[in-house]
């Protein structure tokens, strides 16, 4: 797997600043840091979005290997087998059957992304929200758009739609036709976690702009990627993440793929959901 690191993780930084304290600070940070090998404030994924619209599904990796690399994140299975759900470093399938499995270390996965989850900001939807102006005031506390955000909310959700996807079979459809044969999920008057990442439009082709969350209830029983919801009231934390590392797959599918196109239509479609509805 070749890393390509786009921002230098906080670990360097505090070394640097150390180093002018002294060498004997430095190394024993360094050396802390490394035991530890824990870097809050770096988004890393496995793969990239524009890859898993052109049908590669294929694993990449292993939710051992990210778990390595945060305890929260989104992302799916080998082969599309459902959405992923990565919550205080325990990985969950909410699969097309809609049922909720947790998931082996070992269990490869063709796109996911993590991060240590260490909250900046922390506050409470005392009120009624829906989807839309729930962003807008996520929106509107980002302390700039330039950043890559974690999102955790523990919340009452009046209604919550989300989907899952069915595993695909080879040769793999894009991910465009995959979704029209999605399966739809609604729950009423449900508790339950928000997964998921904000990203600045500039990540576009590597991750998804904007908001991307997944769901999973607090009985561990329902979840899926969110389409959208009526919240009664919630705590949210907001993770600012300022680095971001990329791993890229050497597998086959992925060295083989064509991913000088345009997807972003086709990621619009996948995002918003489908018209096919169960539940
Ligand atoms: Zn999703």
């Amino acid at each position: 797997m070749q890393r390509k690191t786009l921002m230098q993780p906080k670990k360097s930084s505090l070394c640097l600043r150390s180093r002018s304290i002294g060498a004997l600070l430095c190394m024993l940070l360094t050396g802390s840091l490394l035991a530890e090998e824990r870097r809050d404030e770096v988004l890393y994924q496995v793969s990239t979005i524009d890859a898993l619209l052109a049908g590669v599904y294929d694993s990449a990796a292993s939710l051992g290997d990210l778990l390595k690399q945060g305890d929260f994140g989104i992302g799916t299975f080998d082969a599309l087998d459902g959405e992923l759900i990565a919550l205080d470093g325990v990985v969950y399938q909410a699969a097309s059957d809609g049922q909720i499995r947790r998931m082996p270390a070992e269990t490869g996965t063709p796109f996911m992304a993590v991060t240590w989850f260490a909250p900046d900001q922390v506050f409470a939807f005392s009120d009624p929200v829906d989807f839309e102006a729930f962003k807008a005031q996520l929106e509107q506390r980002f302390p700039s758009r330039n950043m890559i955000y974690a999102i955790k909310a523990e919340a009452r959700f009046a209604q919550i739609r989300y989907r899952s996807v069915p595993r695909q079979q080879k040769p793999y459809a894009p991910l465009a036709e995959v979704t029209r044969e999605q399966l739809l999920f609604e729950q009423r008057d449900i508790d339950g976690t928000l997964v998921g990442f904000w990203c600045p439009s500039f990540v576009e082709g590597i991750n998804v702009p904007g908001f991307h969350l997944h769901f999973l209830s607090a009985d561990r029983a329902h979840g899926g990627h969110v389409l959208d919801f009526s919240m009664v009231h919630g705590s949210v934390e907001l993770d600012d993440t300022s680095g971001w590392e990329i791993a890229l797959p050497t597998i086959s599918g992925y060295l083989d793929a064509n991913l000088d196109s345009d997807r972003s239509a086709e990621l619009h479609a996948v995002e918003r959901g489908g018209p096919r509805q169960q539940d």
